[in-house]
């Protein structure tokens, strides 16, 4: 639906290409655009350092609508939110909101964005965030549709892995583990062809990546592989992007058993690693990196989630007119 736009805001606010939009695929970004909110998130970061909180968003209301379960997403858009000077109205699990009553998504963010200015929406069905932002007028915020996109993450993967190496152009990227239901690889590996990068797609054969996300790879020419052996990889990769067998996806719990500790990343697979890298994990981690991992400087997942904050805190402030 048509956007609103508050237009009482000087203009140069406004001017960021994101005000007033909804962020609901990485197919949104291009490089200028993501170098805008990295340098947006750099301030925040700085401003959190210095300040702990600011009053950009004071008199701003964020709708937190969660159909799935979170830990790092849910709380670091209220911490983000909450930070720059803003409310939040936080709606976790389906059973204490009108949904358990039957209410649709449509009808439950026309209702939401009555009271808030930006929805931020986590759904288990793919398109969903699409679906809501069809119908709401204020900007909708995809936090993880289902297995297709989880746009926000992949900001913050991205942002991650220029923090960690000084540069994303030129480096080797390897994604582990649940390539056909993980979200995040799917957005993130999106994000990436917009870079000189080499891919390499480590899985089990049954958790292959989609076959279309490899033609978006063929059509701008990035160089990529599909692997099953994490040892063909390890010695040469720049990123080593591990993430969970994603459990809630199988209907058929005994083919996830067989592919669950495919991969574990642990001391002995690291001492083959570059001694410049970093091992990357989008969380919750169920054994895929042993906690022996947990010391190696290069070792980046804890890094990655407090980027979170930044890079969310940097898409409130876009959308709102406000960085
Ligand atoms: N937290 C991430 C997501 O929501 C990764 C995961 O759940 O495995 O997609």
């Amino acid at each position: 639906m048509q956007k609103i736009q508050n237009t009482a805001l000087p203009a140069d606010q406004t001017q960021n290409g994101f005000f007033g939009q909804d962020i609901l695929s990485v197919d949104q970004f291009d490089r200028q655009g993501l170098a805008y909110i990295f340098h947006v998130a750099e301030e925040m970061r700085s401003m959190v350092e210095r300040f702990g909180s600011a009053d950009l968003l004071q008199g701003k209301i964020l709708a937190n609508l969660f159909y799935e379960p979170s830990t790092r997403t849910s709380s670091s858009f209220i911490a983000a939110m909450e930070r720059l000077g803003g409310k939040v109205i936080p709606i976790h699990g389906v059973q204490y909101s009108s949904v358990s009553k039957g209410e649709s998504l449509p009808d439950t963010v026309r209702t939401l964005e009555t009271y808030a200015d930006v929805i931020v929406l986590r759904h288990p069905d793919v398109g969903s965030a699409a679906l809501a932002a069809h119908y709401a007028k204020k900007p909708v915020i995809n936090a993880g549709d289902g297995i297709g996109e989880h746009p926000t993450q992949a900001l913050l993967d991205l942002f991650t892995i220029k923090e960690e190496l000084g540069t994303i152009d030129g480096l080797r990227v390897a994604m582990v583990g649940d390539l056909k239901y993980g979200r995040t690889v799917h957005s993130l590996t999106k994000l990436l062809k917009l870079y000189n990068v080499t891919l390499e797609f480590v899985s089990p054969p049954m958790l292959r990546i989609p076959n279309n996300i490899c033609l978006e790879l063929k059509h701008v020419g990035i160089p990529y592989r599909e692997l099953e052996n994490i040892h063909d990889v390890i010695k040469d990769v720049d990123i080593l992007y591990v993430t969970r067998v994603q459990k809630e996806r199988f209907s058929d719990l005994v083919a996830y058993e067989k592919v669950k500790n495919y991969y574990i990343v642990d001391p002995a697979l690291m001492s083959q690693a570059k001694g410049k890298m970093a091992i990357m994990h989008p969380l919750p981690r169920v054994g895929e990196i042993s906690y022996a991992v947990d010391e190696d400087p290069r070792a980046a997942y804890f890094r990655q989630m407090k980027n979170g904050m930044y890079i969310r805190m940097a898409l409130l402030a876009a959308v709102l007119g406000k960085a």
